[in-house]
């Protein structure tokens, strides 16, 4: 055994002495039995403030210098942009894959028209089963992530379904048309049928 270590071994058995002598550790701030983190340069090994009162002194911190915080915060942002930006967006297409798939049929992530197999996630988008969505944006409904994640946390209400992109757009062309059959079939006492409809581009405004 060199110098050296003999001398930390009479070190260890000092603590090991020191440590039975005055029981278990305790927090040196608020006298709790911990936990504690792990600090390599504390003896020990254990930080001397409980996981409780550290968690603590960093929540005041945090409120008495919040300016300086949130600059940090964006600073740190702007030096990792890419690497922030790439969570968030594996965080947003997450969301967006659960609430697709819980509102697509039986749970999956898929169109919800009938025979309809699309289930690319790009293509896929939330619908007001209703028809109220345009009604619904104008009263300043969120949409894109701001939808997915306000359905997430609210809890899924009922009302939306998933289409894709050309069944959204399908929906909304048979919904005009029967507006249209409606009012001719009113005027004239005749209905129409949507086979013999004709449509002219300007007639969807
Ligand atoms: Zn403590
Ligand atoms: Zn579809």
């Amino acid at each position: 055994m060199t110098r050296g270590e003999k001398i930390s071994e009479k070190l260890k058995a000092a603590w090991a002495r020191r440590k039975a002598a005055s029981g278990p550790k305790r927090c040196s701030k608020c006298g709790s039995e911990g936990p504690f983190y792990r600090r390599k340069s504390r003896p020990g090994g254990l930080s001397s403030h409980c996981q409780e009162c550290i968690k603590k002194e960093l929540d005041d911190y945090r409120k008495e210098h919040l300016g300086e915080v949130r600059k940090r915060g964006r600073a740190r942002y702007h030096f990792d942009r890419k690497k922030f930006q790439g969570r968030l967006i594996a965080m947003r297409l997450e969301k967006k894959v659960e609430v697709l798939s819980y509102y697509g049929p039986d749970g999956r992530l898929q169109c919800s028209w009938e025979g309809c197999g699309v289930t690319d996630v790009d293509m896929l988008t939330i619908d007001h089963v209703g028809n109220d969505g345009g009604k619904a944006r104008k009263a300043g409904e969120s949409h894109g992530y701001m939808l997915y994640a306000k359905l997430a946390n609210s809890g899924f209400p009922s009302g939306y379904q998933t289409l894709c992109m050309n069944h959204q757009v399908k929906k909304e062309l048979v919904r005009k048309r029967m507006i249209r059959e409606d009012g001719e079939s009113a005027r004239t006492g005749r209905r129409s049928t949507s086979g013999t409809l004709q449509l002219r581009p300007d007639s969807d405004r």
